[in-house]
């Protein structure tokens, strides 16, 4: 993790959950939402992609030599090995992207990743953790979802795990036991928080 401090605030919203817990459906649900004015951080990564993912949409796939270069050259706002060996990282240049289109920047990464961005945006950030009802829950979704091996499953719901004894660090906590309900409590969350007054930003 950098030690950088928020050079240009604008509002964030991180959105942190164990893998296949319904995190990436609810952001894509929330995302096209005019009155929030959502745009979605795309951060830096060093695993390869999955089928259908492109570079610069979902993730910047870059080397761990073209990662290690960013972390040199202080470009992250944040960064995390999520996996053992797997990178992740909040580009700077992508919060002031967002920020200069005069946007909300939601962001998709881990609890600690959330914890970094909380401690450096202060009342700017509003972080929400998604929980699945159960580990058991969340292990037969991955297996559903039939886009890991058994063994990056297994070290999925392991992160889950401590990712669950987490959760109270984030500001707020939504259980996405229905799909619907849990939208519809996301995007309260998130509405109150970016019509707050703007006496924050
Ligand atoms: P996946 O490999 O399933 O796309 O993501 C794995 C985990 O990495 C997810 O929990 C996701 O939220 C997290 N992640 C993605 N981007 C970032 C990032 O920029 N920083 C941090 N700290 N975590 C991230």
């Amino acid at each position: 993790m950098s030690n950088t401090t928020a050079d240009n605030k604008g509002k964030l919203i991180v959105i942190s959950a164990p893998s296949g817990t319904g995190k990436s459906t609810i952001i894509n649900r929330i995302i096209g939402d005019e009155a929030l004015r959502l745009e979605f951080s795309v951060s830096a990564t060093t695993r390869s992609p999955r089928e259908g993912e492109k570079n610069g949409i979902d993730y910047y796939f870059l080397t761990e030599d073209e990662f290690r270069s960013h972390i040199q050259a202080d470009d992250f706002a944040e960064y995390q090995e999520v996996y053992q060996g797997r990178f992740y990282g909040t580009l700077k240049s992508e919060i002031e992207r967002i920020n200069n289109m005069g946007h909300n920047v939601i962001l998709d990464i881990d609890v600690m990743g959330s914890i970094n961005v909380k401690r450096m945006y202060g009342d700017h950030a509003l972080t929400i953790f998604i929980a699945p009802p159960s580990v058991e829950t969340l292990r037969q979704r991955l297996l559903n979802r039939g886009t890991d091996s058994i063994e990056e499953i297994n070290r999925r719901v392991s992160k889950a795990e401590f990712e669950m004894q987490q959760a109270g660090t984030s500001d707020c906590v939504v259980v996405n036991d229905d799909l619907e309900v849990a939208v519809s409590e996301v995007r309260g969350l998130i509405a109150s928080f970016v019509n707050s007054a703007d006496e924050n930003v």
